[in-house]
């Protein structure tokens, strides 16, 4: 019997993988790089081709077959093959410790940065190096046998805690819904999310509609349904999920987990010399210190309170004249921001959807990845896809050249994590055999699907989304560094990596873009002018109030890292409701366990790292400012960011990759400019 996930030949055959084949040939491959491991570090004399290339191409070879497995267990979870992804993770964490504690590897690494051939390898190999040897020091190479051997405990317990964390959520998420038999109960619910819930109804062979907590069946109720009890229902249910709280209290609770994972990482990092989990997550990113990651959330902070709070009183007085609504709930925020978005701007989301058809948004964005950096994106049909609705892209460049493919899977549905992402098939570099491998991507939205024989309708919220994913789609894909370690997405400091991403978000309000952009999926007229206008308009409505709730975000993760001392002394609660006392405008009723599926900080890669996304987006914006003042399809400005940004990849320092790009230093003008907050 030949194991599909063994087949290295093409692309992963997903609909040949089956859960009994992805222990063993993930063990095996384990295996296969800690023998050519061992077998490497027996020659005398350490070398890049000796010993780093080798290394690269077995570590390749593991992760191409994890990919896959990895990937299904995201979008197509079912209980046997997530039993087979999680027996795993114990493997892989000890494989991981296995190489960041071994000295001799270490040793080795620390021999070829001192030869003389050092200075003779390419600047990315120099970074590849000297980025391993940052990386044993903080896998803790030089810590005794005793220490070592808890690191390695420590850190296969954190990875499980970080499986089982979203493991609940999507339980959670999964394990509610809302049927609902009388059209009455559903007033003020626009045709699109009514149709939506019909069909989900009647997959379900029920009469009605049925609402879940998936975004696309969420929002819609709490943005427009006029039954307040529905809305504060779902919304309870939604931000209960995986806690001792709501409907479902104590089921998938992820409050242990919480704590258990904030001890460990306190432990970890003590363990390896920082001060706390913060500092330790500092050491690999583009940010110094932690004060000048709070001073700059800080200040952030300050400068959008005042205007965020104004967006509060606006709300409150407008729902209060116009709809005698009492004191405002959580729940009626979306709703009533809704009526005055529409009346302020006359603009409606549901009113822009039909504009916004699939098919022209994915063209569109083409077209502007097109005129930006003359690449052309094709369609292959026949590829061999984990579900139905996934398509497969390849794209070429102005010499016909392939420079990389992806899977586009855009819908929600049931057993699919919530979300957005864009995660690697595969990376861009030379094998040993000199073949160039070209990087290959995975995006994933959870977008409304078609309803009927409508084509899928997205909101403007949606075409921002796929545009951000894109961004980190051909950061991946457009790389023409070789070395694996540092091509594409790899090796980019944690901090940095949102700046293709949030970059690629400005041609979404760009009117010479959406003309090609939108277009009305039975008329295809492009969104008239005076829609076009109010949406412009209305770009900034709220936007403070949403910079301070993104921050708010980022304050907890960094400085709950910061100060966790145990679960006894430092309740997470409290401290999220301390955070939200010095920061927030807006404090969420006393049920709300948001932080139960604050996946990005719990159970993937933002740990004192949510701040990110703001420490980026200054870069993005400010990276955008030199196409608003040159064209913004401007080829010479594009031939630069492709050049000196997204080629580039992790192969050298993210200020010296933007320096070259924008002749400076980044300033943070753009950003409070492009939110519309008054610097
Ligand atoms: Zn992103």
């Amino acid at each position: 019997m030949t194991n599909p996930i063994n087949d290295l030949s093409g692309l992963p055959q997903f609909s040949a993988i089956k859960p009994e084949h992805i222990q063993p040939a993930i063990e095996e491959a384990i295996a296969a790089c800690k023998t050519k491991i061992s077998d490497l570090l027996s020659q005398d004399n350490y070398s890049w081709d000796s010993l780093v290339a080798p290394i690269e191409e077995i570590d390749d070879e593991l992760s191409r077959k994890w990919s896959p497995v990895s990937h299904m267990n995201s979008v197509v979870s079912n209980d046997a093959l997530r039993e087979a992804h999680d027996a795993c993770l114990p493997a892989l964490s000890e494989y991981g410790t296995w190489v960041g504690q071994n000295a001799d590897l270490y040793n080795a690494y620390c021999q070829i940065e001192a030869s003389s051939e050092f200075a003779d390898l390419s600047e990315a190999q120099q970074k590849v190096i000297t980025q391993a040897i940052r990386d044993f020091k903080l896998s803790g190479v030089a810590l005794n046998e005793d220490k070592k051997a808890r690191y390695a405990e420590v850190k296969s317990r954190l990875s499980d805690l970080g499986s089982t964390f979203s493991n609940n959520v999507m339980d959670a998420t999964l394990g509610w819904q809302k049927h609902i038999t009388d059209i009455a109960e559903l007033a003020g619910l626009p045709e699109s999310a009514l149709g939506a819930a019909k069909q989900l109804a009647e997959s379900k062979e029920l009469d009605g509609w049925v609402f879940t907590l998936d975004i696309p069946s969420y929002l819609p109720v709490l943005t427009y349904a006029d039954n307040r009890e529905l809305r504060e229902e779902m919304y309870r249910a939604y931000t209960t999920r995986a806690s001792e709280q709501g409907p479902n209290a104590g089921k998938w609770d992820n409050t242990e987990i919480i704590n258990e994972t904030l001890t460990l990482r306190q432990e970890l990092s003590k363990l390896l010399g920082f001060e706390h989990f913060a500092e330790y997550s500092l050491a690999s990113k583009m940010a110094n210190s932690s004060e000048q990651v709070n001073g700059f959330l800080l200040d952030l902070a300050n400068r959008s309170k005042p205007q965020a709070q104004q967006d509060i009183d606006t709300l409150t007085s407008y729902a209060q004249e116009h709809f005698q609504a009492g004191e405002l709930q959580a729940w009626d925020f979306a709703y009533y921001s809704e009526k005055l978005k529409e009346q302020t701007y006359k603009i409606s989301d549901e009113q822009l959807r039909p504009y916004f058809p699939e098919s022209t948004v994915v063209k569109g964005l083409f077209e502007v990845i097109s005129r930006l950096y003359k690449l052309t994106v094709t369609e292959r049909e026949g590829v061999d896809t984990w579900h139905k609705d996934v398509r497969f892209y390849d794209i070429k460049d102005e010499s016909g050249e392939l420079r990389g493919s992806f899977y586009l899977d855009l819908y929600a549905r049931e057993k699919k994590r919530g979300g957005a992402w864009m995660d690697e098939c595969q990376v861009r570099r030379q094998k040993l055999d000199s073949t160039q491998q070209y990087p290959v991507a995975y995006l994933t939205c959870n977008f409304s699907g078609p309803v009927g024989d409508k084509p899928a309708l997205f909101t403007h919220d949606e075409v921002v989304t796929l545009f951000h994913e894109f961004g980190h789609g051909i950061h991946h894909m457009l790389t023409k560094i070789n070395v694996g370690g540092v091509s594409g997405i790899n090796g980019v400091a944690w901090d940095a990596v949102e700046l293709p991403s949030q970059f690629l978000e400005n041609w979404c309000w760009q009117p010479e873009a959406l003309s090609f952009i939108s277009g009305h999926y039975e008329t295809g007229e492009p969104l008239p002018q005076t829609l076009l206008d109010n949406m412009l308009a209305a770009r900034n409505f709220q936007s403070a109030m949403q910079m301070l709730r993104q921050l708010e975000f980022s304050i907890f993760d960094f400085s709950l890292h910061e100060n966790f001392i145990d679960a006894e002394q430092t309740n997470v609660q409290a401290w999220l409701d301390q955070v939200r006392e010095q920061v927030a405008v807006l404090t969420p009723p006393s049920f709300n366990r948001f932080q139960n599926s604050f996946g990005h900080i719990f159970a993937g890669g933002y740990a004192a790292g949510y701040y990110s996304y703001k420490w980026a987006e200054v870069l993005s914006s400010d990276a955008f400012s030199r196409f608003e003042e040159e064209g913004i399809f401007n080829q010479q400005t594009g031939q630069d960011f492709l050049h000196n940004i997204l080629e580039m990849g992790g192969s050298k320092e993210p200020m010296e990759l933007f320096v070259a790009f924008r002749g400076r230093e980044p300033e943070v003008d753009a950003l409070l400019r492009h939110s519309g907050i008054a610097a």
